[in-house]
């Protein structure tokens, strides 16, 4: 966790607790049982007091920030009073705004410089409860979703690409255009191999070469209905060249790498480059000349 905030940074984020509602089979940041709220509050108040006025976004991660309760509340209305100007990026599962009255809290602080990105596993119940490792949890995000987006906040739908979704890429990509057309954005997102990852490699762990007929389908197919679809965390060389367009530099600064043969390749500049936190990379990376 940061002592400060970095004005050049891409990546400034208030870390709110390790404890979460799923158990992603692929999560990066395993969650832990134990109450940490408390010990990271004053921290995190701390970063707002002390941060540039012209930071461009704050991120509020974890875990799950919702399981702040009435204290997340409090933390978004710090940054709307401290920061008027930041972008606010909060990371949820979603769950939480199933209940009208948990979203109606957040809308009354208002949408204005809000982003949600909350992910999406699957199209089906069976495959995100168990991608979520949570019981009820794909009722919960779509009830969250809808409910978030009666009041108007922009979101950000997160499809983690893994062994176990990939290939219903274009049905999930069907699914948000019949179903979630309101979404702001669309993230198709690489594995970060580390946490849960690593242990559940067999099960969530493929090549993103092996993925590319599905991705490009569901990206094309999302482009086409003029939904505003992004690649994060996948680099040129290992993707069909038909959905570069869609590549973004999405790795956080602090953990982003590139493979010694990186300088000969002239993508390179607008490369997201490798997860400097991944155990493992794909097996197809290639200079492009
Ligand atoms: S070779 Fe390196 S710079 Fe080129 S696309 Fe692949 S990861 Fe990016």
């Amino acid at each position: 966790m940061r002592d400060s905030f970095d004005i050049n940074s891409n990546d400034n984020a208030l870390f709110t607790t390790a404890m979460c509602s799923n158990r992603c089979l692929m999560c990066c940041q395993p969650p832990s049982e134990k109450n940490d709220i408390e010990m990271l509050w004053g921290k995190n108040i701390k970063l707002i007091d002390t941060a540039p006025k012209e930071l461009p976004s704050i991120g509020v991660t974890g875990g799950e920030p919702t399981l702040l309760g009435g204290r997340f509340f409090e933390l978004i209305r710090h940054i709307r009073i401290t920061l008027p100007n930041t972008e606010v990026h909060i990371l949820s599962n979603g769950r939480a705004f199933s209940d009208k009255q948990f979203t109606r809290q957040l809308g009354e602080i208002g949408p204005e410089k809000i982003l949600l990105g909350i992910p999406l596993h699957s199209d089906n119940q069976l495959d995100h409860d168990f991608i979520a490792g949570a019981k009820g949890a794909y009722t919960d995000t779509l009830l969250g979703l809808y409910n978030l987006a009666r009041w108007s906040f922009d979101i950000e739908l997160r499809v983690v690409l893994t062994k176990l979704n990939y290939q219903r890429l274009p049905q999930i990509a069907h699914f948000i255009y019949r179903n979630l057309p309101f979404v702001r954005y669309i993230s198709l997102m690489g594995l970060e191999y580390t946490g849960y990852t690593i242990k559940n490699a067999e099960q969530v762990w493929i090549d993103p070469v092996d993925m590319a007929e599905p991705m490009c389908e569901a990206t094309l197919f999302l482009a086409s209905t003029g939904l505003d679809v992004s690649i994060f965390n996948l680099s040129q060389c290992v993707l069909p060249e038909r959905i570069w367009p869609f590549v973004r530099k999405s790795i956080s600064d602090w953990k982003n790498r590139f493979e010694p043969f990186c300088d000969q390749c002239r993508l390179k500049p607008d490369c997201c480059g490798l997860f400097a936190t991944s155990k493992k990379q794909s097996l197809n990376l290639h200079p492009l000349v």
